[in-house]
Formats: structure tokens, sequence, C-alpha cells
């Protein structure tokens, strides 16, 4: 895939590696000021960078800059990158929601899977993962946020399904994800992890002890609160790459421009 030298310029800037690093340096910077307020230690929080829209050139950059993991909501995105890339030692996660029928591709590529919201897709996964011979991490989406468009389990269907999970042994549950309310006050986003956090709490207290640790929750615009609220991995995409251009309904499905 050609890709216009012009258009990365307007993106990126005529030094995407300086801005990059610039960023990536002021995330950092951020998450060990916000890990300092909560008490926490700097290193448990795990930055997961999200390069949607991000093209492949700008992507071995950041590659360049140590980034060896990154995340990408869309799986048709993903595989092709991934395979652009295969010559770098890169860790890809999938974020977004699932459909049964790309399984298949989750299986061969992915080590992550951050949104698995059904056991159909467990089955298809887990049956995908034994024909490929590898195994994922997982962690369950959970609705917070109560709207109607967001993907992920009900609060209260969480148990029943943590239940029907070893069925699949080929993944391996490792905690939860949330997307909180997209909201500019805070006073409604905060709430969204609160309940992501105490949903574990209370769930942890029911398995053996700190066998789904994992909260990822928190982007671009709200990390600092979530790891105030507990998150062990924050999803930044525009905070380290700049800006992302158009619209993201195509990602999050219901989501109201502006
Ligand atoms: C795009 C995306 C993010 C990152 O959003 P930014 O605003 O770029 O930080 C996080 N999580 C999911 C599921 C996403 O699709």
């Amino acid at each position: 895939m050609a890709i216009d030298p012009d258009s990365l310029r307007e993106r990126f800037g005529s030094d995407p590696e300086a801005l990059i690093a610039d960023n990536l340096a002021e995330v950092r910077g951020r998450i060990e000021a916000a890990c300092a307020r909560a008490g926490r230690p700097t290193g448990s929080v795990r930055l997961l960078p999200i390069s949607k829209t991000v093209p492949e050139p700008v992507l071995r950059i950041a590659y360049a800059l140590g980034l060896d993991e990154l995340g990408e909501n869309k799986v048709q995105e993903a595989k092709a990158k991934a395979e652009a890339m295969a010559d770098l030692a890169i860790r890809w996660t999938v974020v977004g929601h699932l459909q049964r029928n790309k399984a298949k591709e989750v299986a061969r590529f992915a080590s992550e899977f951050q949104a698995l919201d059904s056991l159909g897709v467990a089955k298809a996964l887990h049956e995908r993962l034994l024909a490929e011979d590898r195994e994922i991490d997982v962690l369950i989406q959970v609705n917070t946020s109560g709207e109607a468009t967001k993907f992920g389990l009900a609060p209260d269907e969480v148990e029943a399904f943590l239940d029907a999970l070893p069925a699949y042994p080929r993944l391996r549950p490792r905690g939860f994800m949330t997307l909180a309310l997209f909201s500019p006050d805070a006073a409604r986003v905060r709430p969204c992890f609160e309940r992501l956090r105490s949903l574990r709490d209370h769930l942890s207290g029911q398995t053996p002890a700190g066998l789904l640790p994992e909260l990822s929750m928190g982007m671009s615009g709200d990390y600092k609160m979530a790891i105030e609220e507990g998150a062990t991995v924050v999803r930044v995409g525009q905070g380290i790459f700049g800006r992302r251009p158009g619209s993201d309904a195509h990602y999050w499905p219901g989501l109201i421009p502006g």
C-alpha cells in the first residue's frame, strides 16, 4: 500500500520521530504523575499504544523508538499491519468488538484480545486457537456506562460468564476492559471506572485471588482519571500519535460526533 508523503506530512509533520518521542515522553510523565498522586508504583500501569489509522511508516518509526506492542480496533486493519510488519517483533492486541467470522484471523496474529463479550466469540476463538496451536490473553469487556450502543457484558452478567469460560482453555482470562462514557463531564465518566474496579474486586473475592487483576480503562482523554481509579492498562492513541483525522464512528458504533 503506497502512502502519499504529503498526506503523511500533513498529519504527522516534517519530523514524525520527534513528534512521537515528545508525545510519548509527555504521556509517560503524566502516567507517572497520576500514579504518584494515587500512591501507586509507576510500573503498575502498562501503556498500550493504540495505532488505528496510523500508517506503517509511522509505526516503524514508533517501533524504533521502543513501541513494540500495539493495539488495534479493527481486525482487518490489524491483520494487514501485522503482515506488513512481520519483520518486527510487535505484540498485537485487538481492542475492538469481534465478529465470530473474524476469530480465525485473530487466532493467527494477536497475542491479546480485550473485547471478549460473548461465549459465541469465546468458542470460535478457542477452536481457531486450537487449530493454530496458540493461546491468547483475554480481557472481558464490560459495559459500565449502560449505553445501549456500547458493546460489553452488563456488570451482572460477568460472574456467570466467568464460570463458563474454563470450557475454552486456549483463552487466558486476565481481567476486564471498559470504554467509559464519552463525555467532557468527569463526574459522569469516573463512575464507569469505579464500576469496573469494584466489579473486579468483588469477583476476585470469589476466584483464587489475583487471577483476574487487569483493568484496561482510560484513553487519551481520561487515562489520568482511570489510573486514579485503578487502571492497570491504559489505551492511548491520539496522545501518542496526534489527533486522528475524521470521525471515529467507524470504530465506535453509536458515537455521536461532536
Ligand atoms: C481508539 C481506541 C482507543 C484510543 O483512543 P484515543 O482517543 O486515540 O486515545 C482506546 N480504546 C479503544 C477500544 C479504541 O478503539
